[in-house]
């Protein structure tokens, strides 16, 4: 037997509560039972997401369901928005905009840079009749941390002009103020901070997605947002819903509520710490920015000789951890370690001592342990 360690940024690992909610038998949707848990989730997705003003949707598809149902229920064909983007995820926003026949103003970075919020404030002006500005919070190709709240102050000036963060890797990792910071849309996925499998998508509207929502013509039926919203005033869905990965919801947010959403996320910045500095520690340099690094994923260059492809199968082969390798033009270049969801300190300490053992192997040079004792200081108040 090998005992595994699944060290990436979606899917993450599901705690044993959840599992065993998920396992019980199935019951139908049209019940009182299936009701409650139903509007006790949506009270916890606002909680997390930190709203009161936002309706929260749920829907049974991975996120990037999501970030199509955005598009589809806010904007015309040939509508204008703006798109900043900065990783794999950016990309995908780019595409989707593009089969719905958007027109796109297209701000571009490096995947090691930050979004710069004047660069979007910029482009509203030369471009009123923008309808949108969508933005990746929390770029999980890249591991950069885009400062929405800054966007969502620029754009709160455009009534007309609604703000979509991709936030899939955000929520439950980084503070994400959905009402403070006027997200209009914010969106994310049950394989990441949520703790789940794979397979269900939480979006909130805002009145002003609304209002958007009530012009915009694009083709839409099982994404309709107003669909959702309807039958959630009477207590149920449209369709039939992901029954057992919303009552493994219901479990899920009971433990976020327990730890308190601050909490949740002071701890993802103390696992985010430890990696960085444990991996440091071991002479490697880091991939995101310093003034532009989140909590859900720690990305990592791979020193100069050694084949970050060999990093991630060791590891997962022979120490039964696994990582993420890098994604497109970094495949091969970068290794990313996810720490986003249902994560201890131990589990930075397992995957820092894999990557050692494995950094050996390959004949990399370096002080054995150093890694290990970095993050042991940042557990232990010493540092950080
Ligand atoms: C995971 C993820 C998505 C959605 O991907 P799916 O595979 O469709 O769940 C979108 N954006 C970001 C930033 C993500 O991390």
């Amino acid at each position: 037997m090998q005992k595994k360690y699944l060290m990436t940024p979606g899917p993450t690992p599901v705690p044993a509560e959840v599992l065993l909610a998920q396992a019980r038998p199935m019951i139908h949707h049209r019940t009182p039972d299936f009701s409650a848990t139903l509007m006790e989730c949506v009270e916890g997705l606002k909680y997390v997401f930190q709203t009161k003003e936002s309706d929260v949707i749920l829907l049974a598809c991975s996120g990037t369901g999501a970030m199509e149902s955005s598009i589809a229920n806010l904007f015309c064909a040939g509508d204008k928005v703006i798109v900043a983007r900065n990783g794999k995820f950016g990309d995908r926003m780019v595409g989707l905009a593009k089969v719905y026949g958007l027109e796109i103003v297209d701000l571009q970075y490096p995947w090691t840079e930050v979004v710069r919020p004047a660069d979007i404030a910029e482009a509203l002006k030369a471009n009123p009749d923008a309808r949108g500005v969508i933005i990746t919070q929390s770029e999980t190709s890249s591991g950069v941390l885009n400062d929405v709240e800054a966007v969502g102050k620029i754009v709160a000036a455009y009534p007309e002009c609604v703000l979509i963060v991709d936030s899939i890797t955000g929520i439950g990792a980084v503070p994400c103020m959905t009402d403070a910071w006027n997200l209009d849309v914010v969106m994310t996925g049950s394989q990441k901070g949520l703790m789940l499998p794979p397979g269900l998508a939480a979006v909130t509207v805002s009145p002003k997605a609304w209002k958007a929502y009530e012009r915009s013509t694009l083709p839409k039926y099982y994404f309709d947002w107003m669909k959702y919203k309807k039958n959630l005033d009477a207590q149920t869905t449209p369709f039939t819903p992901a029954v057992s990965l919303i009552i493994g919801l219901g479990e899920s947010l009971k433990m976020m509520r327990e730890e308190g959403i601050e909490n949740i996320i002071d701890r993802h910045s103390r696992l985010a710490e430890a990696t960085r500095r444990g991996c440091e520690a071991l002479g490697m340099k880091l991939f995101a920015p310093p003034e532009g690094r989140g909590s859900a994923v720690t990305p990592v260059w791979v020193p100069e000789g050694v084949d970050g492809k060999k990093i991630v199968s060791i590891m997962k082969n022979k120490y039964g951890v696994t990582i993420a390798g890098g994604q497109d033009d970094y495949t091969g270049r970068i290794f990313r370690v996810g720490h986003l969801g249902y994560f201890g300190d131990f589990d930075i300490i397992t995957t820092l001592a894999a990557l050692e053992m494995t950094l050996a192997e390959l004949g990399y040079e370096f002080e054995r342990g150093a890694g290990i004792k970095a993050a042991e200081a940042v557990f232990m108040g010493e540092v950080g």
